[in-house]
């Protein structure tokens, strides 16, 4: 028989067993990195030792390691073993500042591409498969991960790398690809790229997407399922933690798993660095388990999600992450109420009447905070009594989720400019004062 599982045996592991697993991995990652001089002093200050570790909750006497420290140690200055052994680097895409740099030995490399391989096998791809990727082939993780992984899982894969959407058409059209990793953004941007050459997305071979690398709302994944007519999963992964294959949702699309067996998950109050009762909202936090050449320690991610209560029906034991509301720096204060792009996101979605892009102005005008929200139309119009009650409503609906009144501009397609990778949602002219 098929196995519904890629490592039946990890990832239906009973909890009491994946928690002893986890202690022996955490032991020996804390002997691995006794070679790292940024973490050997601190431990030494906080008597820190394998043997010291009995139980799981021994991870709150660990120090917590932040992006600033990745910088601060650029570009070496983490690492646990001499860079002999190392064979690769990453870096992050930069998104909210300079990029870390990220080691890797042979064995870092091949555990994220079972990791991964095992996220592709959960949500139903298979070695049958013709998986296109649509990353950058970098030091974007999206594009040599998803590769190795791919190629792990056996299946036929097109490394086609970012842009040049015609090219991935053909591709698509040519191969009979089944399988695409994308952004969500270039999802979009991709469906309408075969609607321009005149073929409905949905008559193609694709019926899985991979979604990830950006936040993105619930209606915002739907929109991309009824556009491909295929089935969209959200992929979770970071460069620190090594890149896609952190935790994915299951075809329950429930939630992500992510994989306990690699990483201990906290959830903490960002402010208290306390743990939230669990279902509540918080920082993710995690320790990773099976890396030699730059372990980390209770990594701040700044991403803000929750773990989902209750045991998930495919089996899987491993914890399930609620869709994330975003990072803690993608926050604005506006006015001073407190909002995130993913709620705008949220309520621009269940509009039919707009395409996908979008962007959310803040500027200082007359010493008072104002939020311009562009919104482009799915359909070009000059029928103004239309557009005047199609912002009103938008307006109506935004001013009930975020509690403050945008100015809301409907424009045409293109209008919104392009980002090469991740969407640029919010464009904040106060901080540059
Ligand atoms: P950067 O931090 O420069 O963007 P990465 O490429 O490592 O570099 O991106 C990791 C970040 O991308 C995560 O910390 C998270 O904010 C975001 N991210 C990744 N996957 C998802 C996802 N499925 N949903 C929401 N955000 C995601
Ligand atoms: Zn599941």
């Amino acid at each position: 028989m098929v196995s519904k599982f890629w490592n039946a045996e990890i990832e239906t592991m009973p909890r009491k067993k994946l928690e002893q697993l986890q202690i022996e991995r955490l032991k020996k990652t804390v002997e691995i990195a006794m070679g790292s001089p940024f973490y050997a002093p601190k431990f030494k200050e906080l008597s820190i030792t394998p043997d010291s570790i009995k139980s799981i909750e021994d991870i709150r006497r660990f120090p917590f390691t932040t992006k600033n420290d990745l910088r601060s140690t650029y570009p070496f200055g983490i690492a646990s073993i001499s860079l002999d052994r190392v064979v690769r680097l990453h870096s992050s895409s930069g998104t909210t500042g300079n990029p870390t740099v990220i080691l890797h030995t042979q064995r870092d490399l091949d555990e994220w591409a079972d990791a991964m391989a095992r996220s592709m096998y959960c949500i139903g791809l298979r070695n049958t498969d013709i998986i296109q990727n649509t990353s950058g082939y970098g030091m974007f993780t999206g594009g040599l991960g998803i590769q190795y992984a791919a190629e792990r899982l056996g299946a036929l894969t097109v490394p086609a790398g970012a842009g040049n959407s015609k090219r991935h058409v053909k591709f698509i059209t040519d191969f009979g690809t089944t399988a695409l990793h994308c952004i969500p953004s270039y999802a979009n941007r991709l469906a309408a790229a075969f609607l321009e050459e005149g073929i409905d997305p949905r008559n193609t071979t694709v019926r899985t997407l991979i979604i990830g690398a950006e936040p993105h709302s619930e209606a915002q994944r739907k929109r991309i399922e009824e556009l491909w007519g295929a089935k969209a999963y959200n992929n979770f992964g970071m460069s620190e933690m090594c890149g896609p294959g952190v935790a994915i949702e299951c075809r329950e699309q429930n939630g992500m798993h992510i994989w306990e067996d690699n990483y201990i998950v906290e959830i903490l109050d960002p402010d208290t660095l306390q743990p939230v009762p669990e279902g509540e909202q918080g920082e993710l936090v995690l320790t990773t388990l099976n890396r030699e050449a730059m372990p980390l320690f209770r990594y701040r991610t700044r991403d803000l999600t929750s773990i989902l209560p209750g045991d998930c029906p495919c089996g899987r034991t491993h914890k399930r992450l609620a869709r994330f509301q975003g990072r803690s720096d993608d926050m604005m204060i506006v006015k001073g109420v407190n909002i995130y792009p993913i709620q705008i996101e949220k309520i621009l979605m269940q509009f039919p009447q707009l395409a996908s892009d979008y962007l959310i102005t803040i500027e200082t005008i007359d010493d008072n905070d104002e939020m311009t929200v562009e919104a482009e139309l799915a359909q070009a119009t000059d029928d103004y009594g239309l557009l005047r009650n199609l912002s009103k409503e938008i307006t109506y609906r935004l001013k009930s989720e975020i509690l403050i009144t945008p100015i809301v501009k409907l424009v045409g397609k293109g209008v919104i400019p392009q980002s090469e990778g991740k969407a640029k949602r919010v464009n904040d002219l106060r901080k540059n004062f």
